[in-house]
């Protein structure tokens, strides 16, 4: 019998692997399959290349459970390995400075396993003992057990071993026995090992039984040793990608399509990509993009790896050359990673293209539900906004899509405004802003439906990428000004008019919280509304943004600001306004004309650096705030008695949906009475 010391640095690393490597406990087994599964592989290599002339046999990996004896055993049959072997891969784990590094480290368990070749003494993170039975696939090899209890001593001997390969013995120790349990076991290699490329059984295939779960003597073989990534699209049928799919998701709706990724040059990568019908964002989290290093699983924590967007797609990446076992930081400033979430941007946006170019209906249909990558990866990554410029569409409110260059030549010619800028006309909600789009469309103008979670951010993006644009809600104005043109009517009210209409509005505007309102006058067409209520475009997105990101909080507090455009052509305000200036012609006339005479006098005495003229000024301002007072107060009373003003405020405000409770039963009884 051999006895001796594991060459280590480090006085003991046992105690180390235990206590830093905890969080990360069940990563042992997907440490010792995949050992079983390359001492496989590496045996059917060398019997391809006809170094081992034996029989392969049965080239499966078992996983048992002995609870009585408290064991867990991982065999294979693969080339196995002798006493010198043993020494050489399994007794000199040699690298200094464990301890130090370990502690480093310690938040990244997988980060250190299998980089630094610690895959097998991850057991110790489970086990009090481990026992290695091996007999080499070498011919005349003799068979061989080594035995650890978790210090660095181990033993040695030649035993009786009568199969090729190998089995590892796991003692599992007490604060770990839910490693003796078979579901708990199942569920891991569920995770880890299953698309590894031989058989991995694990216990047996259950069977219900008059109310009972019994075994059958079938093997339970978790993996699917050939998964869809590895083989070629053209072997592959839509039923094949699908049912790739829902093994991968299960219980989730139909992807919308696929891209099969397959490089091995500059990189090696393959996997499918699948964009999922998105219901709500907690799907988002829950399924994602699962990479794999040669078949077993490493993470579905792909931030960095891929690019932004794309985690909110599904599928596989399985890739030898990303360097998986380091930490993540490290991973997003490696070069190589870089290289690779380029490669599939690219790879993602051409086929894209050619989906678009192949099938333009088929994308069409589908776009509703595409969109949302397609904006959230322009929003994220540059090179695919550019990209994504030649099949990105945008739909208007008759359900028609158009690329961009499309939308703009259709646009053009009507909607060019005074400045040479092409405005781009859009609603996000078609219902509540139907009559603004009705009134757009009356011009001519097209209206786009822009009512994705993403657009209001996406809007901003477009005006950047499409030279000489903007992009105008389209109850943001009236009509009439949404693209100011040079053809604009001057007012048809003299200035007492102006000034008699402009104080009545004013002590009629509407009282509702959390919105400001500023009155204005157009002269506009006579068939028109008489009051439309609009917001202002810039404000209206500052708070939007506002609400997404904090530390804009200024603009967020603010009131919402509409704009009361009186249209002074309408039948309607022309009778108001008559009405008014006949009844109140003869007292505001007067008022105003002792405001202009004081004023005068004001700018007069301005002029002079006199104490005594200074303090004349003061007095006459008072003086003219009061006569205005007065006049404002005149205007006010005869106002009181005018239902018609309040009510065409009112019918605006039932149009921008803003009339409601007891505003709302006001104004009903009133319509009432005035009917
Ligand atoms: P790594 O797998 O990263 O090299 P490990 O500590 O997991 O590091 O394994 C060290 C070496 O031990 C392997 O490279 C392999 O040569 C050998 N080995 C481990 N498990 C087996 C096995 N089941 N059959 C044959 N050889 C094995």
């Amino acid at each position: 019998m051999q006895k001796g010391t594991i060459g280590v640095t480090t006085e003991n690393i046992f105690p180390v692997i235990k206590k830093f490597l905890y969080s990360d406990h069940e990563i042992f087994l997907r440490e010792l399959v995949s050992n079983a599964v390359d001492a496989t592989q590496k045996l059917k290599t060398l019997s391809s290349f006809g170094e081992y002339k034996g029989e392969l046999g049965l080239m499966d990996v078992k996983v048992t459970i002995d609870k009585e004896a408290g064991t867990l055993t991982v065999s294979d049959h693969g080339i196995g390995m002798t006493a010198e072997d043993i020494d050489k891969y399994i007794n000199q784990i040699a690298f200094s400075g464990a301890e130090e590094f370990l502690k480093k480290y310690k938040d990244t368990a997988n980060s250190i396993i299998g980089h630094f070749g610690l895959g097998f003494y991850s057991a110790f993170m489970v086990a009090k003992k481990v026992e290695i039975l091996s007999l080499s696939y070498k011919e005349g090899a003799k068979g061989v057990k080594w035995s650890c209890d978790g210090s660095p001593e181990y033993e040695m001997q030649e035993i009786d071993k009568p199969h090729r390969g190998t089995d590892i013995v796991l003692y599992i120790d007490d604060e770990n026995r839910q490693y003796l349990e078979q579901s708990t076991i199942d569920a891991l290699l569920k995770k880890y090992c299953r698309f590894l490329p031989v058989p991995v059984i694990s216990g047996k295939i259950t069977e219900w039984k008059d109310g009972k779960e019994v075994e059958t003597d079938k093997d339970n073989i978790i993996n699917f040793t050939e998964p869809a990534w590895l083989k070629k699209p053209a072997d592959l049928t839509r039923e094949d990608y699908l049912k790739f799919y829902h093994d991968l998701y299960p219980g989730q709706e139909d992807p919308l399509f696929w891209i099969h990724l397959n490089v091995d040059y500059p990189f090696s990568l393959t996997g499918i990509l699948f964009f999922p019908k998105i219901k709500n964002n907690i799907e988002v989290t829950k399924n994602r993009i699962q990479l794999y290093c040669n078949q077993v699983y490493v993470t579905d924590s792909v931030e960095g790896v891929v690019p932004e967007f794309m985690m909110l797609l599904q599928g596989v990446i399985d890739s030898p050359d990303i360097p998986l076992n380091v930490s993540r930081s490290y991973l997003q400033a490696d070069n190589a990673v870089k290289k690779i979430s380029g490669y599939i941007t690219k790879k993602v946006s051409s086929r894209l293209e050619e989906l678009f170019k192949e099938d333009r209906s088929e994308f069409e249909a589908k776009w509703d539900d595409i969109k949302i990558f397609i904006e959230y990866g322009m929003l994220t990554d540059q090179k695919f906004a550019d990209a994504a410029m030649k099949f990105l569409l945008v739909k208007d409110t008759n359900d028609k899509y158009f690329t961009i260059d499309e939308y703009k030549a259709l646009i053009e010619p009507t909607q060019t405004d005074k400045a040479g800028d092409i405005v781009f006309l859009y609603t996000t909600n078609p219902t509540e802003q139907y009559s603004f789009i009705k009134a757009a469309e009356d011009k001519g103008y097209n209206v786009l439906v822009m009512d994705g979670q993403l657009d209001s951010h996406f809007v901003g993006l477009l005006e950047n990428k499409i030279e000489k644009s903007r992009f105008v809600r389209v109850d943001s104005d009236i009509v009439e000004n949404i693209i100011p043109k040079d053809d604009k009517k001057a007012s048809n009210l003299s200035p007492l008019q102006l000034n008699i209409l402009s104080t009545l509005f004013q002590s009629q505007i509407p009282q509702i919280e959390g919105a400001t309102f500023i009155v204005q006058f157009e002269n506009l067409s006579a068939d028109g509304m008489p009051v439309v209520i609009t917001q202002n475009e810039y404000m209206r997105r500052m708070k939007e943004m506002a609400a997404l990101q904090p530390g804009m909080n200024f603009y967020g507090q603010l009131p919402d600001s509409y704009n009361l455009n009186v249209n002074t052509s309408q039948a309607i305000i022309e009778k108001i306004s008559s009405e008014a200036e006949a009844a109140l012609k003869s007292d505001v006339e007067p008022l105003q004309s002792e405001i202009d005479s004081i004023n005068n006098q004001i700018t007069d005495l301005s002029k002079s650096t006199e104490e005594a003229d200074k303090n004349k000024v003061k007095e006459l301002t008072a003086k003219v705030d009061d006569v205005r007072h007065q006049m404002t107060e005149k205007i006010t009373a005869y106002a009181a008695g005018q239902p018609l003003v309040k009510q065409v405020i009112d019918l605006a405000l039932l149009a921008n949906g803003l009339l409601k409770g007891s505003k709302l039963s006001d104004f009903i009884s009133r319509s009432v009475k005035l009917l």
